[in-house]
């Protein structure tokens, strides 16, 4: 593989296409499969990840319109639910073909005028269930009365009913997810007793397909695992990061005893020492809890220990011992460290690494 020559995000399709199959294959054959790709596809690239997924993946979720927008102008034309969508948007949702999650009467009430000035006839929404998550979505008892007031209204149709899992990651909230499949299993049973039709029905993310095998239900929804992470060791054994951040060595510096490194002279060499200058920064969504050998990079796969704090725009790293000159590569995240190691060395999760990559560094598709 060619050498990075700047700082530039890759994205890995082979290992898109492995996370996939291994996802997939932990589904009954006709259980559907909802890729996830908000957040610019957990910080790779959407219309990248998407246009290899389309003719893969049964359907796509963002949160939020103007994410489903960008899609539909790069030509995918999968459906797309876009999961958080405000009621400003529903209009222009309607234009594009997205289908948006209806999560309250405020919502609802709003989509249908937006659906009735556009004249749309069984126009799919998606209707979202709070049960226990208690971010977004109706009362499960009201599931029956919600499903009839829209077989009321013909401008739109159910084509699915969900509802998040809190903790499907975390094995001592076992009970507790149990009891959120359990209530949507219920509202499952109160819908299809008023509806004529049968919409599909879905509740896991990633760690619910791994986790709650008997709760996929018609349709899963998978974000983190397609990139390459499962929330659990055993997991991630399993999976491929898709995004490896790299970088260059831009400038190399041999300092003496008593020299410092970098803003608030935060590091002081006790002895000489070879300090590599890297262009990539805080700026860059890379945390300054890394700074001070807290985080390491990888050059030539020797582990090089960041040293002060981390810029803005830069870092330093100590690379006394690793033969290197200046425009080597660096591996920031990927293999070795991994993003689940800066999340952990960060106190965060990978979830918030990988979606923090800023707008600036270049996404190359490999
Ligand atoms: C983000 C999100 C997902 C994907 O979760 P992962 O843990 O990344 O698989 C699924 N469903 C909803 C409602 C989400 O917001």
């Amino acid at each position: 593989m060619q050498k990075a020559r700047e700082t530039q995000l890759e994205i890995n399709l082979k290992a898109l296409h492995h996370n996939f199959l291994q996802l997939k294959g932990k589904l009954q054959p006709q259980t559907l499969f909802m890729a996830v790709v908000k957040a610019n596809a957990y910080g790779s690239d959407a219309v990248a990840v998407a246009k290899f997924l389309e003719d893969k993946a049964d359907y796509f979720a963002v949160a939020y319109t103007s994410e489903g927008i960008e899609l539909r102008e790069a030509g995918i034309r999968k459906p797309i639910l876009v999961l958080h969508p405000q009621s400003v948007h529903f209009e222009e949702i309607i234009h594009h073909c997205l289908e948006p999650a209806l999560y309250s009467h405020f919502v609802l009430n709003a989509f249908l005028k937006s659906a009735q000035l556009k004249k749309q006839q069984h126009y799919p929404v998606h209707l979202k269930f709070n049960t226990g998550l208690n971010r977004l979505g109706f009362d499960p008892d009201e599931a029956k009365e919600l499903a009839r007031r829209i077989c009321e209204n013909p401008e739109i149709k159910i084509r699915s009913v969900f509802s998040h899992l809190a903790a499907s990651e975390d094995p001592n909230e076992r009970d507790f997810t149990l009891r959120q499949i359990a209530f949507f299993s219920k509202i499952r049973s109160a819908i299809l007793e008023i509806l004529p039709y049968k919409p599909l029905f879905h509740c896991t993310n990633t760690s619910g397909i791994i986790n709650y095998p008997d709760a996929h239900f018609d349709m899963v929804r998978s974000g983190i695992g397609l990139y390459g992470y499962g929330n659990e060791a055993r997991v991630d054994q399993s999976l491929k990061p898709i995004a490896t951040l790299k970088t260059i060595i831009s400038q190399l510096h041999t300092i003496q005893p008593g020299d410092t490194v970098g803003y608030n002279r935060a590091f002081e060499a006790p002895e000489p020492q070879k300090i590599a200058t890297l262009p990539i920064g805080h700026a860059d969504g890379l945390s300054r809890r890394l700074g001070n050998g807290v985080g390491f990079v990888t050059i030539h796969g020797q582990k090089a220990p960041y040293v002060g704090n981390v810029c803005m725009d830069m870092l330093m790293v100590n690379v006394t011992g690793i033969t290197c000159e200046e425009g080597d590569e660096v591996i920031v995240f990927g293999e070795n460290p991994t993003a689940e190691t800066l999340a952990q060395s960060t106190e965060t999760i990978t979830y918030e690494v990988l979606t923090k990559i800023s707008k600036r560094i270049k996404r190359v598709v490999k």
